[in-house]
């Protein structure tokens, strides 16, 4: 089968061939082969096309064991029969700007600062390369998008070459190449020589540009988010959409929208710290109602709230045996169909919380413990605290 037509140096969106074969894989899935293909399996890091074969849609093209299947839904198609292939020009296109954005990128890094690319990933949004080192400055990262957008300005083209193994020798090449024949050698002219079986526009200008989006550490490597040509115009759109959000929002210019965003977060502590130094407060007066409230010569004390958290109550519970050191306290949450229970004794009163505990929980299938001096827990049940403390009432 003859590949080099998708290697072809007019943009080939469509020609004509004829069916080889038509068969399942080994998962069942119907493929068929061709003469000759425009379509590209997925390679090198680039994803394959899609497309028709007449009318037939190819959803998935595979080179196995040098045979490259072009996967369709049904079998439509009869071997033999002379058929056109149509690529989707638009996903191919992308790829070939992303693909050969990457080029000028890994040689960029390369030439002005001696970092290597370890591998290249070209995803649905975003296209990545690992670096192999532990950090770049934010210089570097300027300077080499700079400078793969000066390549790309200059326009400079895109060669091809099949080259055997002494041709392949001749040139400055930026790594070894893994294949010994039928090299195939991709050049940008004093710039980037490298054996590359993926896709590329016949000259650097129609990757339209490239720009850095982010770095991340990634197993002890920089990895750097990029995108090039219209995918450039698709996220300065989306980031023009969020940030003009964002500015309408706190009512900020572009450029005070940082600053905008530190006072309103430092607000926000301020305002938390209030809060809880409210709360604080509203507790200590809720520890001398309750304090106060018990009866002279009684230790017990028997709440039921609505809508308490466990961890309000708990701390609620600790300042008053504190304050009250021969009490003991049943406290009762009713938090949306959960009951949930706080025990807790002083230090001069001798009640087993942790065996308490154990006696209540069965009453609302619940589950819990703690200590001898302090104990909670809780069940979802459709009894009221008032009518869990009546059985209470009655060990
Ligand atoms: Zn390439």
């Amino acid at each position: 089968m003859k590949r080099k037509l998708f290697y072809a140096d007019v943009y080939l969106q469509r020609d004509m061939t004829k069916v080889v074969n038509v068969a399942k894989d080994e998962l069942e899935k119907w493929y068929v082969t061709l003469e000759e293909t425009v379509f590209f399996p997925t390679g090198g890091g680039q994803p394959h096309d899609i497309g028709k074969i007449n009318e037939v849609v190819v959803f998935d093209v595979e080179e196995i064991d040098g045979e490259i299947r072009h996967y369709i839904a049904e079998p439509l198609l009869e071997v033999g029969e002379a058929v056109e292939m149509e690529i989707n020009w638009q996903r191919r296109f992308d790829f070939m700007q992303q693909h050969t954005g990457q080029h000028l990128l890994t040689a960029s890094f390369v030439e002005l600062y001696g970092i290597q690319t370890t591998s290249f990933h070209l995803g649905k949004e975003l296209v990545t390369i690992d670096l192999d080192v532990k950090k770049v400055t934010d210089e570097q990262l300027l300077e080499v998008e700079k400078r793969a957008n000066q390549i790309i300005l200059e326009n400079r083209p895109i060669e091809t070459k099949w080259v055997n193994k002494e041709e392949l020798a001749t040139y400055p090449l930026r790594k070894k190449v893994a294949v010994e024949e039928d090299i195939r050698l991709v050049i940008i002219p004093d710039f980037d020589y490298n054996g590359c079986g993926g896709t590329h526009p016949s000259s650097t200008g129609q990757i339209g540009t490239l720009k850095i989006l982010d770095t991340e550490m990634q197993k002890g490597h920089v990895r750097v988010h990029f995108v090039c040509g219209n995918r450039v115009l698709d996220q300065l759109h989306r980031k023009q959409k969020t940030l003009q959000e964002v500015t309408h929002l706190l009512s900020a210019s572009e450029d005070g929208v940082v600053n905008s965003v530190k006072v309103l977060l430092d607000n926000g502590k301020k305002h938390e710290k209030t809060l809880d130094e409210a709360q604080q407060q509203l507790l200590n007066y809720e520890v001398k109602e309750i304090v106060g409230d018990m009866k002279e010569g009684t230790t017990s004390i028997e709440r039921v709230f609505q809508q308490r958290s466990i961890q309000q109550l708990q701390k609620l519970a600790r300042l008053i045996v504190t304050e009250a050191t021969t009490s003991q306290l049943i406290f009762i949450a009713e938090n949306d169909g959960l009951l949930q229970i706080v025990l807790a004794r002083g230090t001069d009163n001798q009640t087993n919380m942790k065996q308490l505990i154990a006696q209540i929980l069965p009453l609302i299938n619940g589950k819990g413990g703690g200590s001898e001096t302090f104990a909670q827990g809780g069940g979802a049940t459709d009894q009221t605290g008032e009518q869990l403390l009546e059985k209470i009432h009655a060990f």
